[in-house]
């Protein structure tokens, strides 16, 4: 890419969202949609179409599109202009039959297959997912070590396991996450993306995310001064949040992130939903292909912000524990 993008409209940045589903209700997310519709920006919003009858230790208490009220949300929501996009089946591993079926359920509810999909969690299906989603030696022992999951676990590129997906995610999905860092400008760390990386050929697409795990993460990322910087650099921003995840108390929205949305919305900045972001970051490339350089500097600060990231994680939880 050539120069300072001029994004849509003349603007000077573009900044969306990918809510992942987990731990979503209607009601711990609705206000949340409803804000930023007030404000003109149309986000992206991962679902789980399928139940999950085999329980869930860590998110059974996240709605699916089995549930009359969250598939009506869901349905309405797209009617509205956000995106909705695949998270897998549902919360938990699935198999090829489930996650086929839960592709097939999205198009019957939304009239085509989503173009965008994020891996979930310790999933078995996920692709490319644990230390695959690596390839710098070091980099790649270490998340090994640190993940706990053997090399062999997650199965959905791999042909001929009963998790294996990978034709379809190459046929019908556009754009898969990887990487996601600590930082609200992705230009500054993955200026080529989306990219095509031939060593995982059955994505077609992968993209980079700003990583906000939960409210607080999300109101530290949308700091003013990092808003301003994003703004002057022309940068754009595709935040991978939970917004299931204490955004609304009383069925407000947490007044600090209510205030710094008002305040990004303010800006002169365009809001796409992720895919719209997506094909038009790829309209301005001259190839899909990574350089090897930004690849190498990508993982490395991907290896970094994870080790901050769970540290801090690790500091707010013994923080909570003592106050309680
Ligand atoms: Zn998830």
């Amino acid at each position: 890419m050539a120069g300072p993008l001029v994004y849509p409209g003349g603007k000077s940045f573009a900044f969306t969202v990918i809510d992942d589903t987990d731990v979503a209700t209607v009601e711990n997310v609705e206000p949340v949609y409803r804000l930023l519709e007030r404000l003109d920006m149309r986000t992206t919003k991962t679902v789980w179409p399928l139940d999950c009858p085999e329980g869930s230790r860590n998110f059974s208490s996240s709605e699916t599109l089995e549930d009359p009220a969250y598939r009506e949300f869901a349905l309405d929501l797209q009617r509205r202009g956000f995106e909705v996009a695949s998270h897998g089946a549902t919360m938990e591993s699935s198999k090829r039959e489930r996650t086929l079926a839960g592709f097939r359920r999205l198009a019957d509810l939304f009239g085509a297959y989503p173009r965008v999909h994020a891996n979930h969690a310790f999933n078995r299906e996920n692709l490319y997912w644990g230390a695959d989603r690596v390839d710098q030696l070091v980099v790649n022992a270490l998340y090994r070590r640190f993940n706990g999951r053997p090399a062999d676990y997650y199965l959905g590129h791999v042909e001929g396991s009963p998790y294996w997906w990978g034709d379809f995610c190459g046929q019908h999905v556009a754009y898969v996450r990887n990487l996601t860092f600590r930082e609200i400008n992705l230009a500054k760390v993955n200026p080529s993306m989306p990219y095509h990386d031939p060593s995982r050929p059955l994505v077609r697409w992968w993209f980079s995310a700003a990583d906000a795990e939960d409210r607080f993460e999300f109101n530290s990322l949308l700091r003013q001064d990092n808003v301003a910087r994003l703004e002057a650099e022309r940068g754009f921003c595709i935040v991978a949040t939970h917004f299931g995840k204490g955004f609304v108390q009383d069925g407000e929205v947490n007044p600090t992130t209510r205030r710094q949305l008002e305040d990004l919305a303010r800006r002169d900045g365009w809001f796409p939903t992720v895919s719209e972001l997506l094909d038009w970051l790829r309209e301005q490339h001259v190839t899909d292909s990574l350089p090897p350089r930004e690849w190498r500097s990508m993982q490395w600060r991907w290896a970094r912000d994870l080790f901050w990231q769970k540290l801090r994680q690790r500091r707010r939880r013994k923080k909570r524990v003592r106050k309680s």
